[in-house]
């Protein structure tokens, strides 16, 4: 006890309170150091000692970032042969690979020196919102005007609206690091960066020279305003009104809910993209327009002008995520600029969505990523127990957890998840790369194809994972990870957000399953599994890749048959696609992780054969494909069980019997 007393200066670390019976009491950090005496042990001691400068006060607490470059370079130029991708997507060798391990290396160091030493704070302090003016935590401008400043937000923009043009991919890399150092910050430069897209895709040039020009040299940032009180998934209900005015402008009247970065203080203007009605459109998604509506109304000369007539009514309190403003923003006759042909506004806006889906599919990734480099940094420190083969570490009064087997299945988990689940991005990025650059029609229309495909796994798989690997986070500190200064708890809060927003997993579920693949008539899921049985036959008869190729194989058909079952039962009732949604969709990533990390492991297996020095790394990629395959694939088959059982067990039942109470 006197240890915690003389070691902690924070009073909610210090503060013992007393018992009913007058006996002390211990605050969470306090008990750690009885746990350690009474086990007659200093390793609680020791893990806490990192975390206090010489005079005792807290020094760090979060899980440390470090960008995990290395696996990143691995995709990049070992699995994904990226210069050579880019090299054909632009015809040059400018994108080459010093370039862009330049770039990764100046990255990570932006998002570990600036943005992750902000992580923990900004949940702390999070978002003010006094007198209709909404602050962000300290330090969160300052990021941003340097983010800013070293040209991170314009790197993918077009070179003639004043970005570097370099492509979309590297954005996306770099959106991983801003992310997994600080979500929170990192929605700012997204939603942005949205915006952006759909303004090059479907801007005229006066709106490009007015709004673009600003979103990409960061001056403005951007917002993506759909969500109203009454509907969220549903858009076809929205009730926000566009009128027309003389000067060709609209007058936007309604409120609008859930807006991140919808207000803020890091810049002097904002550009809302929103989602309205124009009078007499037709009910439903086919009358919905896109419009332009500044925070602040901007002159022909590009000057501000005074406020336009959207407020911030207030911003929400949030389980996590707090250091981003989600707002609700009151459009009272604000001036806007319609986007895109009238009543095509939802076609206009799945530029942004799609991105954006990509975007949060990015979030799940950050979570696995970041709880896993906790959880690694903590159970190679914490003793307690004995491997049940005896002491691994002698010297020691107990072995660090990370000896027991348990331990290392929710450590691989989070590994698996982690680095499968930035192939899956990296391999999307590069669709979008040819979807907006391929040389000719159909090299675009079968990326669009496949990103229309892949994204709805990506976002709902990705982040249901990234939950799951951020709750094993918390189960390896165990006690401690529930307790808030060691931040694990942050980062389940956090990514909580992920499997909701940007379409829920059941939304995302029916969209794979509904649109794309039975309105399809099974043909993007063809796309992919043709990629997916080439890969087979080209190595079936590697005898080192057998473990892997095989249970691949079976399961590519597999898929396509399960899901020729599911639409023979949707003839005869519509339901069945509901019921099995995301069950297949879940189905579905597992294998999509599975041909993943099966090409992470042919490329680890190649090095090895060649005799790599760097032998550590690529065994490790081996054993985690492994471990991949032979524990999380296997759920594929509580997946198909569930899918079969059919629509009855989930609507037999009256919705008055749901509960008596
Ligand atoms: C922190 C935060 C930030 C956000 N940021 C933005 C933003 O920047 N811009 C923006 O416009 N919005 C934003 N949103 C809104 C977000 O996108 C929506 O909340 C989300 O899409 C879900 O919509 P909803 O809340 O209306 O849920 P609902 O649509 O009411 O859904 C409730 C439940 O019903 C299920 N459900 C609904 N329809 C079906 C169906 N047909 N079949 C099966 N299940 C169904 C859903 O899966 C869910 O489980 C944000 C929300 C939050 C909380």
């Amino acid at each position: 006890m006197a240890f915690c007393h003389a070691a902690y200066d924070e009073k909610s670390l210090t503060t013992c309170y007393s018992g009913k019976n007058g006996e002390a009491r211990e605050t969470s950090q306090a008990s750690r150091c009885l746990v350690g005496q009474e086990a007659g042990q200093n390793q609680l001691g020791n893990a806490i000692n990192k975390l206090l400068d010489s005079n005792g006060s807290r020094v760090q607490t979060m899980p440390q970032y470090k960008a995990p470059i290395r696996d990143m370079q691995f995709l990049l130029h070992e699995v994904f042969n990226v210069e050579g991708h880019y090299k054909a997507l632009r015809g040059n060798d400018e994108v080459n690979r010093e370039l862009i391990d330049a770039i990764l290396e100046e990255g990570a160091r932006f998002s570990e020196n600036e943005l992750a030493p902000l992580n923990r704070s900004g949940d702390e302090e999070g978002c003010q919102f006094e007198n209709g003016v909404v602050t962000t935590p300290k330090g969160f401008k300052e990021a941003y005007q340097k983010y800013v400043e070293n040209g991170w937000g314009a790197m993918t923009a077009h070179a003639d609206m004043g970005g570097q043009g370099l492509p979309p991919s590297m954005g996306t890399i770099i959106s991983e690091m801003n992310g997994t150092a600080n979500w929170s910050w990192s929605m700012y430069p997204g939603l942005s960066h949205g915006a952006i897209r759909t303004l090059e895709a479907h801007g005229t040039p006066e709106q490009k020279n007015t709004f673009l020009t600003k979103l990409v040299s960061g001056e403005w940032t951007g917002t993506m305003c759909l969500t109203e009180p009454h509907c969220g998934t549903d858009l076809g209900i929205l009730r926000t009104k566009a009128e027309p005015n003389a000067d060709g402008s609209y007058s936007i009247t309604g409120t609008k809910i859930f807006i991140s970065a919808g207000d803020h203080d890091m810049v002097d203007n904002i550009v809302h993209i929103v989602l309205a009605r124009l009078p007499d459109a037709p009910k439903g998604t086919k009358g919905i327009s896109l419009f332009i509506v500044p925070k602040l109304n901007v002159g022909a000369d590009g000057s501000l002008g005074d406020r336009n007539g959207v407020v911030c009514g207030s911003i929400e309190h949030k389980m996590g995520i707090k250091a981003s403003a989600t707002c609700v923003l009151n459009f009272e006759g604000a001036k806007g600029f319609l986007i895109g042909p009238p009543n095509r506004g939802l076609n206009c806006m799945f530029t942004f969505m799609n991105a954006a889906r990509v975007g949060t599919a990015i979030q799940g990734v950050t979570a696995a990523e970041l709880s896993f480099q906790g959880a690694l940094a903590y159970a190679k420190d914490r003793l307690a127990m004995r491997s049940l083969t005896g002491p691994k570490r002698p010297e020691k009064e107990a072995d660090p957890i990370i000896v027991h087997p348990d331990v290392r299945r929710m450590l691989l988990t989070q590994k698996a998840f982690a680095e499968g689940g930035r192939a899956l991005i990296y391999f999307l990025a590069q669709q979008i790369d040819l979807v907006e650059e391929g040389a000719d029609e159909s090299t675009r229309q079968y990326a669009d194809d496949l990103m229309a495909f892949l994204t709805p796994i990506a976002k709902a798989f990705c982040t249901e994972a990234g939950l799951e690997a951020a709750n094993h986070g918390v189960q390896v500190f165990g006690g401690h990870g529930f307790i808030r200064e060691w931040g694990m708890e942050q980062i389940v809060r956090d990514t909580r957000i992920a499997t909701l927003y940007e379409g829920t997993t059941g939304v995302q579920a029916l969209d794979l399953l509904g649109r794309k693949v039975m309105l399809t008539q099974g043909r993007m899921l063809k796309n992919f599994t043709k990629i997916v049985h080439k890969f087979c036959v080209e190595n079936e008869g590697d005898a080192a890749l057998k473990e892997f190729i095989e249970p691949l194989n079976q399961m590519n058909k597999e898929w396509g048959d399960i899901t020729t079952q599911i639409g023979m039962r949707a003839m005869t009732n519509q339901e069945e696609v509901g019921a099995a949604a995301v069950d297949y969709l879940m189905y579905s990533g597992y294998i999509t992780l599975a041909y993943f990390w099966a090409l992470q492991v042919k490329a680890a297996q190649a090095q090895l054969a060649a005799g790599t020095t760097e032998t550590g790394f690529y065994t490790a990629k081996v054993q985690t494909g492994r471990f991949y395959f032979q524990r999380l694939l296997p759920r594929t088959r509580a997946h198909l069980s569930a899918i079969q059982s059919g629509v009855a067990n989930l609507l037999d039942m009256e919705e008055e019997h749901f509960g008596f109470y």
